[in-house]
């Protein structure tokens, strides 16, 4: 039976440190969902048309390349509805350091119980990878600082874009 994972994040903006956490879960899932939430966000470095596309066209490349189906939805409510609706059984998170594992910890005992049989698999951080943070690099890019580091080209020209509106 082909598996499904769920990785949802506000992905504002998708990162190297998402792309390394979707590339490794293309290893253990036939088919990745990638929910992009984060409406509530007041200000937003990019719209969620922007994020969504961009997350297609990163996440695309790397799914065509593992052989791996991939599909992008943007979800508004709760992360375990979402994954129940695009039949996921694993909900996929990445894992930088203890903060992440406290928080993650505890969400990943709320969405048990609220979604009994979903299962939340860590993947832990890659070292080259896992010190980047999306809120770090939007407040680097309002700073007018250099971001080409942490995200693929793409993003950093989305981003010299929206900076210019
Ligand atoms: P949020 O839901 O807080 O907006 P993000 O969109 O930044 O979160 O991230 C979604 C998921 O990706 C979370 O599981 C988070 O821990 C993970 N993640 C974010 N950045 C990295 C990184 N650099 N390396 C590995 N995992 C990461």
């Amino acid at each position: 039976m082909a598996l499904t994972g769920f990785y949802a994040g506000s992905f504002d903006p998708v990162t190297k440190g998402h792309l390394d956490i979707i590339d490794r879960a293309f290893t253990l899932v036939d088919r990745l969902v990638i929910g992009v939430g984060g409406h509530h966000d007041k200000s937003p470095l990019l719209s969620a048309d922007e994020r969504i596309a961009l997350v297609e066209k990163e996440a695309g490349a790397l799914a065509q390349a593992r052989g791996r189906e991939l599909a992008v939805t943007v979800f508004d409510g709760l992360a375990v509805d979402a994954a129940r609706e695009q039949g996921a059984a694993v909900l996929l998170r990445g894992l930088r350091n203890g903060r992440d594992f406290d928080y993650e910890m505890q969400m990943s005992g709320m969405n048990s119980a609220m979604a009994p049989g979903l299962e939340t698999v860590f993947l832990a951080a890659s070292p080259e990878t896992g010190f980047i943070s999306s809120s770090l690099i939007k407040q680097i890019a309002r700073l007018g600082g250099d971001i080409s580091a942490f995200v693929p080209e793409s993003v950093a020209a989305a981003i010299a874009r929206s900076m210019r509106r």
